[in-house]
């Protein structure tokens, strides 16, 4: 009986303050009261409010009577996320560049406090990045970093003859095909050749003793059909210098000397000068490095002589030849 006499008087009580609170207000209060400043804090239970991207964060403590925050630390915010690459090469294994983070100061936030997950990693032709999370107590944010993974180059070797350029080179992983461009040094534009499935391609047609430059890309080609080329740069531009056109060879005897005189060939950066010998069918080395374009070898045995001239190009290598293309000298 007592219990509930006791509540009765309570909720009276609660009632009655309450009432008064309402007439405090209705008697002209347009705004909540402004809480009265404190004699004494009293603070409550330590709270953090994570940092985040260029932004702060802090450590605080709130007054339980006024509100007033006593901040206990700040945390600074998260400057930078950046990674250790942001260029690989397609290997079918997954690329894992190291995310480093460091605050708005300076100092490097610990790996404790994200986690980095990989996107496409693993392949060409998609968008491929590092997504990295912070939800720890201390940080609150959530990066993007992007990176590429393209093919790579192919290593490109070359061969010539007087009219032709073959290329040749490795296979490239991930490459579906690969294009060839010819590079115009002078105009610094690259002229598509062909694209091949295969790993060689030869360019035909090409004048004698001529410096070509060349360019080969791997490519993929995503479902969307947008092509993915193997980075390059003019450094990775192959040479190829074709042969030059072997030159006609007149011969004139005059007693025991024979003059050898042919006309300038286009691309020849000299001559060298050989003697056939018919019995060992070997080339004897007469003169080398000749920039004329005649020379007379004396003294020659009787009979019927045999002479060849090899035009080298600016890259050092020989015309072709074999023994139709002799020039024959009767000395009597
Ligand atoms: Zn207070």
């Amino acid at each position: 009986m007592k219990k509930i006499i006791c509540s009765a008087i309570s909720v009276l009580l609660v009632l009655c303050l309450f009432g008064t609170t309402l007439s405090a207000f209705a008697e002209g209060w347009d705004t909540p009261p402004v809480p009265f400043p404190c004699d004494e804090h009293v603070f409550g239970q330590t709270t953090t409010e994570p940092a985040g991207a260029g932004k702060n964060g802090k450590v605080y403590q709130k007054c339980k009577n006024c509100g007033e925050e006593k901040v206990l630390s700040v945390i600074p915010g998260i400057g930078s996320v950046t990674l250790s690459a942001t260029q690989f090469y397609y290997n079918g294994k997954a690329h894992t560049p190291t995310v480093t983070v460091k605050d708005v100061k300076g100092n490097v936030i610990g790996a404790s406090h994200y986690t980095v997950t990989y996107v496409n990693n693993k392949v060409v032709g998609k968008k491929t990045y590092a997504h990295i999370v912070f939800d720890s107590e201390k940080y609150s944010a959530a990066y993007n970093r992007y990176f590429t993974i393209s093919l790579a180059k192919p290593v490109v070797s070359v061969k010539t003859s007087a009219a032709a350029v073959a290329l040749r080179w490795q296979k490239v992983a991930g490459a579906q095909y690969y294009r060839i461009y010819q590079y115009n040094t002078s105009t610094k534009k690259y002229v598509r050749v062909a694209n091949t499935k295969n790993l060689s391609y030869t360019i035909k047609n090409k004048a004698a003793g001529t410096t070509y430059y060349y360019l080969v890309r791997a490519y993929f080609v995503n479902a969307n059909k947008q092509e993915f080329l193997s980075p390059y740069t003019v450094k990775d531009h192959v040479k190829a210098v074709t042969l030059c056109k072997a030159p006609a060879v007149k011969a004139t005897v005059s007693g025991k000397n024979v003059t050898l005189s042919w006309g300038k060939v286009t691309g020849a950066a000299y001559y060298r000068v050989f003697r056939y010998d018919v019995k060992t069918q070997k080339y004897i080395g007469i003169v080398n490095g000749l920039k004329a374009t005649s020379y007379t070898v004396k003294n020659q045995a009787k009979g019927t002589n045999y002479y060849l001239v090899r035009a080298f190009n600016v890259a050092g290598a020989g015309s072709a030849y074999n023994t139709k293309i002799l020039a024959k000298a009767i000395v009597k």
